[in-house]
This record gives structure tokens, C-alpha cells and sequence, in this order.
């Protein structure tokens, strides 16, 4: 059944689902005083640290840290798409969802656009005379006719609107795929792609929502030509290959990634079927919580050249951040895992992906002696590589562990690091390593006193602005809930998770709000905090002063000048004072 589900009835659904009731069905849940706590559904443990929050409907794991409303529950662990949770919902609820007609919404024309085009290449493919040409090309790369259906492969025709017109007749208009990402428009529409092998771009369901395009051989054109982003089809959010894959991601509990689409079909062909592909984007948050749904270990099986190896570093600690473990694998210099598998077969990268290697043995093997023996710039470079993998890893505590692992395996002396880290220029001012206890500390428990006590929201907004937060997701959530108060709505979690962004924001959210509780008692604390709100705005304000007055200055403008220094002297004035007391 689809169709679009009333907002009416979401809301209902929503504000009727007990989340206690809904998440038992799952987990054992003990009471611990208001709020239950069980063992985490999503992640391996022995101590309990899932909690259901009901008063707020909202749960939250703080060694994965997964969390959400009952939706988000539902949705990860059923592995069901946001519609289909609601109906789960409404039918435990008891709430019945009615019947809507068949009007189409965008993304819906959207799919069936991209779907409508899947076919058309397809058969392009195998009907036309240059799709012969095409289905040689794939031969001499070893690809089979059963892979080529499998992953869909097809063939755009060369011409302007081969594609425009083979889909007209149903039904689809040029403008249509416009929006799907399949026709540019300038003076009129023309087919985006053109003369090349298409790849279609799946779904975890199996739904085409974007196409890779490669060029033929003798084309000298750029190699490969992406669908660019579009209501459906959100790059960061996508694993290539893991419609296909899921299955044995899961019994093998480990995936292997790779970084390109043939990549990809190759091992996939030669019996490595655990694997996913990530295309054009670096490694994000939302494509580890997609992995962790199927799997533990993940295999990052990326090029043998210097991109390729901090491409992966980087994915690590967005892996290690999403409570998965990676391992890394070397692969001969010049190897990509494509051009490996056809020149070594497949027994051989089995045995190179089963010596695969945690980031520490990974650093440690390329290192050719010990750390110290290593020359100056050489050991800032590690350094510099580590506290890259280990700062995406928002958990203080999980992320000063595994560095201080790391660096105890190489034998890095921390004082070393204190000593690079202060160097000039050796590091950007955003590498975390040793906890940011300062401003950090101060914006999470300010926000979690306003959920404490939204009250404070009628006066702070006009004191505090978002743009005095460090961090961005301390200044989402408070626009946010500055936002909500406004609208006067109430500040519930899955409400306002919906609003903000997926990933750290969300995160950061259950935290403080979980941290809120403990807040209740510390409403005498507001002036403080917005007294520390106010000395970070007056210290911008004054850097900002000093570059009027030079400006001011060049220009000869002396009224300006004179008040410009006025404002400067009572700012510099408060600003002394005030640090004395902080
Ligand atoms: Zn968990």
C-alpha cells in the first residue's frame, strides 16, 4: 500500500505511540527511575546503556549512540522506511490511516522517471547496435551478461533527447527529468547523458534514484558523469551495491568498501559479495549508521595511492564514531581492487582483505622502524594523521581512549604531541585531542538549562545569538528551539529532531536533553552563563572595532574614528573586568 499518509494521522500516530510499550516488544527494559534502560539493541554490550526516556519519547544509546523517537526505532531496528514505520505504528496504536487517492507525489514521479530511464538504457544496451559496442567493452573487462542485469547496466545513446523522447510516450514530461537529474535544460531539455555505459544508482529497496555514466573507449571526455543531487537521490546518504549486498553484509557481519562502482561488480562477480561502494563523496555519518544496521566490521578496501590511504583514515574515524570497527587493507602499489582481482584472481585478495588491519597495525607496518627513529617532520605527519582519525569521534571519552591506544602502540610520548601540537602552524586550531572542558562544556550545559527551563526563551534570544556558539551544533539546536518557543511549541525530542540535522546535531541533542534533567536545580547559574555568553560577544565586537578604526583611519573619517575608539575604550574596559571575574 502507498499513498501519503495525512499529517493529521502522523501527528496522531506520533503522539500516541507509547515509546516504553513499543520498544519492549524488543528489548528487556528495567525501570531506573523515571526512565528504563535495557541493552542496546544496536550494539553489542553487557552492561546497559539504552535508555527510554518517556517523558520526553525519546531513547538514546550512549555507547552507539543511536537514539530517536519511537519512529526512529522502529525505522532502525525493523529496517523499515519512515512510511512504512508509521504503519507499523498505526496499527499497534490501533489508529487507522485512510485510503488516499492516487495522486502522485514529486518523488514519486521522481522514481518512476528514474525507473523509466533504468529500463530504456537497459534495453538500449542490448538493442541497439552501439550498445553492442558497449556490451563488448564490459566483455573485455570480464563482466558477465548475469552481472550486467544484476546491476542493471545499461547504455545512454548517443544524440540530444534519446531519452526525452523514449520517455514522453509515458507519460513523462522533460521537465520531470530535469528534476530527477536526467536532462539539463538550457534553451530547451537535453538528455545529461550521453554515448555512455549507465550505472544505475540504488536503494537499499532496490529504487533507482541516480546514475554513474562512463565514458566508452576512444571518448576523451571526463571519465565518469554522476546524476547530480535531487529530492531523491542525496549522495551522502547512499552505498552503492547494498541492495545487493545486505544479505551477506549481515551473515558475514563485516562489509567491505570500496571506492568505485566497478570495483565494486568486480569482486562482487568473483564471489566477494559482502561490499559496498561509496561514489563521489568522502565517507559520512549517515552512510556509517547505514552500515551499522547490517554489520559490525567493515573492511575499507580503498586505492594503494596517497588519496586513496587518507581517504581511508578519514572514513575510520567516521566509522569508529558510529561504534563500528574498521580495519584497513594494504593493496601493492599501483592496485586498485578492479585492476588487482583481474591480474591476481580473487583467492588472492581474499588473502590480502583477511590481512586486513586495525589503523594503529596499519600506521605502525608503513612506519619502517620505530616512531622515534623516524625524522621531525615525518613524526608530525603521523601525529597529524592520527588526531585526523580519532576527531570526528564525538564521545570525549572514546575518542581520548583510542588515541592514547594508538599512541601507547607506536610508542608516541604524549609529551611529543603537546610539543607538536603547540608548534606554530603544525596544527589547525580544530584537532581536539585533549577534551575541549572550555567553551564546549559551557554552550551544552546552557542549552540543556533552557530545555530545564524554557522560560529563559522569552529574554535570551534577544541577548544571545547563534553566532556566539563554537560549535555549529550547539548553534542548530539553539536556533532551533529559540525557533520552536517562538511558534510556541513545546521543545519535545523527536519533534525538534526532526528539524534538525541528521548525524552529530541529532546526537548532540538527546545528550542535552538527557542532561537537561539534571539542570532543573541550577536555574540561579543563568546570569552566569549569560555573562559568559556576553564576554564572547563583547571579544568579537572588539576584534571586529579594531579593523573599523584602521579602516576608519585610512579613510581619515575622524567623526567615525572618535566613536569607534569611544565604543572601543568602554568595551576593552568591560571585557578586563569581566575576565577578571570568569
Ligand atoms: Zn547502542
Amino acid at each position: 500500500m502507498s499513498g501519503r499518509i495525512p499529517d493529521n494521522i502522523v501527528d496522531r500516530i506520533k503522539n500516541e505511540s507509547d515509546i516504553v510499550a513499543v520498544i519492549s516488544e524488543f528489548v528487556s527494559l528495567k525501570k531506573s527511575g523515571k526512565d528504563y534502560k535495557g541493552l542496546c539493541p544496536f550494539h553489542q554490550e553487557k552492561t546497559p546503556s539504552f535508555f527510554v526516556i518517556p517523558t520526553k519519547g525519546f531513547f538514546h544509546c550512549f555507547g552507539c549512540g543511536k537514539g530517536g523517537g519511537a519512529v526512529n526505532f522502529i525505522m532502525e531496528h525493523e529496517r523499515l522506511e519512515y512510511p512504512a514505520a508509521l504503519r507499523y505504528l498505526a496499527e499497534k496504536a490501533g489508529i487507522e490511516i485512510p485510503l488516499t487517492d492516487s495522486v502522485n507525489t514529486f518523488e514519486e514521479v521522481l522514481y518512476s522517471a528514474l525507473a523509466s530511464a533504468a529500463s530504456f538504457f537497459e534495453k538500449s544496451l542490448r538493442e541497439s547496435s552501439s550498445g553492442a559496442k558497449t556490451m563488448q567493452y564490459l566483455k573485455s573487462r570480464g563482466i558477465s551478461d548475469d552481472t550486467a542485469r544484476q546491476f542493471g547496466l545499461g547504455f545512454a545513446p548517443d544524440g540530444w533527447d534519446n531519452l526525452i523522447k523514449a520517455v514522453s510516450a509515458k507519460g513523462i514530461r522533460a521537465a520531470d527529468l530535469e528534476s530527477a537529474g536526467l536532462a539539463v535544460k538550457k534553451e530547451g531539455y537535453y538528455d545529461r547523458f550521453r554515448n555512455r555505459l549507465t550505472i544505475p544508482i540504488r536503494t537499499i529497496a532496490g529504487k533507482v534514484v541516480g546514475f554513474g555514466a562512463r565514458v566508452l573507449p576512444g571518448d576523451d571526455s571526463p571519465k565518469y558523469i554522476n546524476s547530480p543531487e535531487t529530492a531523491v537521490y542525496k549522495k551522502g546518504r547512499i552505498l552503492y551495491g547494498l541492495d545487493v549486498s545486505k544479505n551477506e553484509i549481515r551473515s558475514k557481519d563485516q562489509a567491505i568498501v570500496v571506492e568505485g562502482y566497478f570495483d565494486l561488480i568486480t569482486l562482487y562477480q568473483a564471489g566477494i559479495k559482502n561490499v559496498v561502494a561509496v561514489s563521489g563523496t568522502g565517507f559520512t555519518d549517515e552512510q556509517a549508521a547505514l552500515l551499522a544496521r547490517f554489520c559490525q566490521r567493515v573492511i575499507l578496501l580503498f586505492d594503494s595511492d596517497s588519496a586513496g590511504i587518507k581517504a581511508a583514515f578519514r572514513a575510520s574515524g567516521v566509522l569508529y564514531n558510529s561504534g563500528l570497527e574498521p580495519s584497513l587493507v594494504r593493496l601493492p602499489k599501483g592496485f586498485d581492487p578492479d585492476t588487482f582481482i583481474r591480474e591476481k584472481g580473487p583467492e588472492e585478495l581474499s588473502r590480502v582483505i583477511s590481512d586486513a588491519v586495525d589503523i594503529i597495525d596499519f600506521v605502525r607496518q608503513g612506519l619502517n622502524g620505530r616512531f622515534s627513529d623516524q625524522p621531525l617532520s615525518r613524526q608530525k605527519r603521523i601525529v597529524q594523521v592520527l588526531l585526523e582519525v580519532t576527531s570526528p569521534i564525538e564521545d570525549n571519552l572514546t575518542r581520548d581512549l583510542l588515541a592514547k591506544k594508538m599512541f601507547d602502540k607506536l610508542g608516541i610520548d604524549t609529551n611529543t604531541i603537546g610539543a607538536i601540537k603547540t608548534a606554530k602552524g603544525a596544527f589547525k586550531d580544530d584537532i581536539d585531542f585533549i577534551p575541549n572542558v572550555g567553551m564546549r562544556k559551557t554552550e551544552f550545559d546552557f542549552i540543556a538549562l533552557l530545555f530545564a527551563h524554557p522560560a529563559f526563551l522569552n529574554e535570551v534570544p534577544s541577548i544571545i545569538d547563534d553566532t556566539l556558539f563554537s560549535e555549529p551544533e550547539h548553534a542548530e539546536i539553539y536556533s532551533s528551539i529559540v525557533h520552536f518557543h517562538k511558534e510556541g511549541r513545546a521543545l519535545s525530542i523527536p519533534d525538534l529532531s526532526e528539524e534538525i540535522s541528521d548525524g552529530p546535531a541529532n546526537r548532540r541533542l538527546r545528550e542535552i536533553a538527557i542532561q537537561s534533567e539534571k539542570m532543573s536545580e541550577l536555574i540561579n547559574e543563568f546570569p552566569k552563563y549569560v555573562q559568559k555568553f556576553r564576554l564572547i560577544f563583547n571579544k568579537k565586537r572588539r576584534a571586529e572595532l579594531k579593523s573599523l578604526i584602521e579602516e576608519a583611519h585610512k579613510r581619515s573619517d575622524f567623526n567615525k574614528l572618535e566613536i569607534l575608539t569611544r565604543e572601543f575604550q568602554n568595551l576593552n574596559h568591560e571585557v578586563k573586568a569581566n575576565d577578571a571575574r570568569v
